[in-house]
């Protein structure tokens, strides 16, 4: 979408009290409104902690690792930006203070500062502003909103509040703050309390930054008597204390933000006038379908992260876009691959109709995950088996049907005899762990006939990818002789990018991730396809 201001403005959201109040979700969903108004939106996360990207962090900690069409890894956020937008975003949407302190680092040593003390205030902030201006600068945005990761009062944080208070004073009116707070209902006073609402915007003002807007955060509707009191004890209006009630789908928010006025009033706040209405018609179709659904159909998820769903979030995203797609709810059920009774696994599988095998690291819990699939083949269950669930695919094929009894990735057994997964070619002299895998998008050839030809109708794709290790050329043939063929295939590389079986109903691995690339406007066709097939299972 092309701009429709000659300026960009900046949006910065900031949270208080607690974190988890939905920082993201609110961006995404103002970005959607002002997106639906005919502006052109994009939305940045700025993360406080030293890790250069979270791609070294363990999904337990933060949740998944989100992949750019760039190949960048970055903060989950990104992905509900994605989904929300239908916009895809690049290393410059996700900055971290690790990453801004390596660049100032990376200065000093060249001598960009000869004669000075490098210090937090300049230097540090002002690395931060270049990285919020640089997507504002390439023209392509009426707004940048900026999420600062964390919450007020944090150490970590102070930086990006000291750079916010900056620019605030530096834009004017096209600088506006967001800050969402909580305002938690006490039982026993039966009561909403709105202290710590108000201690969140006086750590604020501490540090030189009065909110513009207030979104509060509720399990209970705000009255106008709290509202009131919020705004008379936080220096806002009344209308700029907007309610964030908890909702049944992250997908509803926009619509509640838009009852609330939140991009009325940012508008206004920022001098905006004439804006066109928002129109939001094809997103109501879809929640419409996603809250009348005329069927449903059980999935399983195995993986090793199940206790924090956080963890396989775009996965279960694209379950959920693509449950609308064929008017259905898809109930999940998130199978611990380590508690799969290797011997009796059919207990654990009983009423699925589909079943998916999550990417991954490491050996922990991947002979339950290849007893899932194992299952899946032998019982004509519907497959979806993504990266790491790929390669299991792989090795299950090899030892059940090739009868390679210890076939292995070299991932987890480096002196398998029969090494069908292994490390890539240019991965084997890489010794650094952060930002070195096969990253970002990268094309495939689809075999014409193939499942994957009826599912992508197209004879090439893209997808995005974060793996070291691949299928093993050397048993091509094998495999395919055996019924398991590669139907995709990177043209450059010869990676085996898809393999499928011949006779089987629907049983797909993929070595890429195409939860990535699901979004709302385009739920992907490859998860479309497999609740499609999962219905057909239920329904025979
Ligand atoms: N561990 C596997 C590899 O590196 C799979 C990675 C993944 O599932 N993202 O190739």
């Amino acid at each position: 979408m092309a701009r429709a201001t000659d300026q960009t403005r900046y949006i910065f959201v900031t949270g208080g009290v607690t974190s988890s109040l939905g920082k993201g979700i609110i961006s995404a969903s103002l970005a959607k409104l002002l997106q639906a108004r005919c502006y052109s939106v994009t939305i940045q996360k700025l993360d406080p902690y030293i890790n250069i990207d979270p791609g070294t962090l363990n999904p337990y900690e933060h949740g998944e690792c989100y992949v750019t069409e760039d190949g960048a890894e970055t903060d989950l956020d990104l992905g509900h930006y994605e989904r929300f937008l239908n916009v895809t975003t690049s290393q410059a949407n996700n900055v971290t203070t690790g990453r801004i302190y390596k660049a100032v680092i990376e200065k000093e040593r060249r001598g960009d500062y000869l004669g000075e003390t490098v210090q937090v205030i300049p230097h540090i902030t002002d690395e931060i502003k270049h990285s919020i201006k640089l997507l504002g600068e390439s023209g392509q945005y009426d707004f940048v909103i900026t999420e600062i990761g964390g919450t007020v009062g944090d150490i970590e944080s102070l930086p990006y509040i000291e750079t916010i208070r900056q620019l605030k004073w530096e834009m004017g009116s096209r600088a506006l703050v967001i800050h969402l707070t909580l305002v938690p209902y006490l039982a026993a006073a039966k009561e909403l309390k709105t202290k710590p609402t108000q201690h969140s915007v006086k750590t604020m003002l501490e540090y030189g930054v009065q909110p513009d807007i207030l979104v509060c955060r509720t399990e209970r509707p705000l009255n106008e008597h709290i509202r009131s009191k919020i705004a008379l004890f936080c220096n806002v209006e009344a209308t700029s204390v907007i309610e964030s009630i908890d909702t049944s789908s992250i997908y509803k928010v926009p619509i509640l933000m838009r009852e609330e006025k939140l991009d009325k009033v940012v508008l206004k706040k920022m001098r905006m006038k004439n804006f066109c209405p928002a129109d939001l018609d094809s997103w109501e179709k879809f929640i419409s379908r996603l809250e009348h659904p005329l069927k449903e159909v059980s999935i399983g998820l195995v993986g090793k992260y199940v206790e924090l769903v956080d963890s396989y979030k775009s996965i279960i995203e694209s379950l959920i876009h693509a449950g609308t797609v064929n008017d259905c709810r898809v109930n999940l059920k998130l199978i611990h691959s380590e508690q799969i009774d290797l011997n009796h696994s059919e207990a654990t599988f009983k009423g699925l109709s589909g079943i998916l095998v999550a990417p991954g690291f490491g050996d922990r819990g991947i002979e339950g995950k290849i007893a899932a699939i194992h299952h899946a083949r032998t019982n004509n269950i519907p497959f979806l088996g993504i990266c790491l669930g790929m390669q299991c695919a792989v090795v299950e094929f090899a030892r059940d049907v090739l009868k390679m009894k210890d076939a292995h990735s070299t991932e987890m057994n480096p002196d398998t005899t029969h090494p069908v997964i292994d490390i890539m070619e240019e991965q084997k002299k890489v010794t650094m762990k952060g930002g070195t895998m096969r990253l970002g998008a990268y094309p495939c050839k689809i075999k014409p006939g193939s499942l994957a030809s009826s599912i992508y109708g197209k004879k090439e794709i893209s997808e995005r990818h974060r793996h070291r290790f691949e299928f093993n050329n050397h048993y091509l043939n094998d495999f395919e002789r055996h019924g398991m063929i590669a139907t995709g295939m990177n043209p450059q590389a010869n990676l085996v990018e898809i393999m499928e079986l011949k006779h089987h109903p629907f049983f797909i691995g993929v070595q890429f991730h195409p939860e990535y690339r699901s979004t709302v406007a385009n739920p992907h066709a490859l998860f479309a396809h497999f609740v499609d097939a999962a219905i057909q299972y239920a329904e025979r």
